[in-house]
């Protein structure tokens, strides 16, 4: 483990919820961490490969990232883009037998696409 990769997840940690490597880069300039863009991710991607953190699929837009806990799903906000974590009925990275892939599945995520309920007009 290097510096950077160790100051990449402590940051991560910090951050509640999916961010993406730049607010990751952005939390980590306080602390006096000065960090190339491109040292970020790739730590970011050197700890995914060792399974220290796991990549958020949620569509379009900056790959967002968190470290990794159980596996699951996320919902995203149409309107407000927050991402939300989906509990996956059973837990395992291969939730979804795909119908006919030529090659090896390593994972598969779905993304629920909707609007969240702050963003939902009042019920009358
Ligand atoms: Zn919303
Ligand atoms: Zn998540």
């Amino acid at each position: 483990m290097t510096q950077a990769r160790i100051a990449v997840l402590l940051a991560l940690d910090d951050l509640a919820g999916h961010p993406s490597a730049d607010e990751i880069l952005t939390a980590m300039a306080p602390a006096g961490l000065s960090v190339s863009r491109a040292t970020v991710f790739n730590a970011l991607d050197d700890l995914s490969k060792v399974g220290l953190v796991m990549r958020a699929d949620a569509g379009p837009g900056a790959v967002r990232y968190e470290t990794a806990t159980s596996y699951h799903h996320h919902f995203v906000c149409n309107v407000c883009g927050r991402v939300t974590d989906v509990p996956c009925v059973d837990s395992s990275a291969i939730c979804h037998e795909p119908g006919s892939i030529d090659g090896r599945v390593d994972g598969a995520q779905v993304v629920f696409r909707g609007t969240c309920a702050a963003c939902l007009p009042p019920q009358r």
